[in-house]
């Protein structure tokens, strides 16, 4: 598939309560942002008109901000208008979204004190990060680069900085055939994948990671409630890269991922089976019922 550039599409983006033709969306090169990743984002999924898990998301960004020592100025009942309306404006009902906030150019130096914070959303036709490689599974190979400590970068944060040692492993990754990298912690516990968390099935449980180095994933934690629903035991814990030899099934999970079954992890091969198939069913029957249910089908 051809890939359109993201400055050469049709469409609108909102940007600091305005919409922007999408070709005329240029930021100033001299942007903080740019220079020293002052900039959070999120990646939302709307389904059949709704975006899913909304609230959760732009209470995320909205967080993400603060860690990084920003106020982004925009209520969450704002922001969730604007993703809603940016949606709409562009027609479509089933789509990437992307709100991203960012420090400007007031000041370009280490100190950003005088820096103003903006806001663009932009949304996007965008099937599933994995596209035709997902459903028969895909192929991880170990990244080099570990996950950092939580007192070494602001991990709970869902900053642009943080996607540097992401893209660095997800190349590496690609130029060895894989589809994706599964990153370790500084310990080599096993953490994530660039762009979704991982779940192992060990003896008819679900394994993932204790959310210490890495973004606690809204989509980690919507499967755990579809697990505990199908009565699957969900174990949380520090998880040694050994474990992968004891695992049965080995599956993604994120946004833009959704549930992605995985058969190989470096020298780890997997079939995906019923645990995975299962989630990723009720996965993609939840996401496509209206707000107000979704809730009330995850409640015990
Ligand atoms: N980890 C990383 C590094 C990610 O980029 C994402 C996607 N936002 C996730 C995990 C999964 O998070 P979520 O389920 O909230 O999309």
């Amino acid at each position: 598939m051809a890939l359109v550039p993201f400055d050469d599409r049709d469409g609108w983006i909102w940007w600091d309560g305005q919409f922007v033709p999408w070709r005329e969306s240029k930021l100033h090169v001299l942007s903080h942002g740019l220079h020293y990743a002052s900039a959070v984002f999120e990646g939302e999924r709307a389904y059949g008109g709704h975006i899913f898990k909304l609230r959760e998301h732009t209470e995320r960004l909205i967080n993400s901000g603060r860690i990084l020592g920003f106020e982004i100025p925009y209520t969450a009942d704002e922001i969730d208008e604007a993703c809603k309306a940016t949606l709409a404006k562009n027609g479509q009902t089933d789509a990437y979204v992307r709100p991203i906030a960012w420090r400007g150019t007031e000041q370009l130096s280490v100190s950003a004190q005088a820096t103003k914070i903006h806001l663009a959303i932009a949304t996007w036709a965008w099937p599933n990060l994995f596209g035709e490689n997902r459903m028969k599974g895909v192929r991880l190979g170990w990244a080099k680069w570990k996950r950092p400590h939580p007192e070494t970068a602001p991990t709970a944060s869902k900053a642009a900085g943080l996607y540097m040692i992401g893209t660095l492993s997800k190349h590496a990754a690609e130029a060895e055939g894989f589809d994706d990298a599964l990153m370790l912690d500084w310990e080599g516990h096993i953490s994530e994948a660039t762009g979704a968390n991982v779940f192992l099935v060990i003896d008819g449980e679900l394994h993932t990671p204790t959310p210490i180095n890495f973004l606690d994933g809204i989509t980690r934690r919507t499967v755990m409630g579809l697990a505990k629903k199908r009565q699957i035991k969900v174990v949380e814990r520090t998880i040694p890269k050994s474990d992968l030899a004891r695992a049965s099934e080995v599956f993604l999970a994120g946004t833009a991922a959704e549930v992605t079954p995985v058969r190989q992890v470096g020298e780890f091969t997997f079939t995906p089976a019923a645990i995975t198939e299962t989630l990723l069913k009720d996965y993609e029957a939840l996401v496509r019922l209206p707000p107000e249910e979704v809730a009330a089908r995850l409640a015990a």
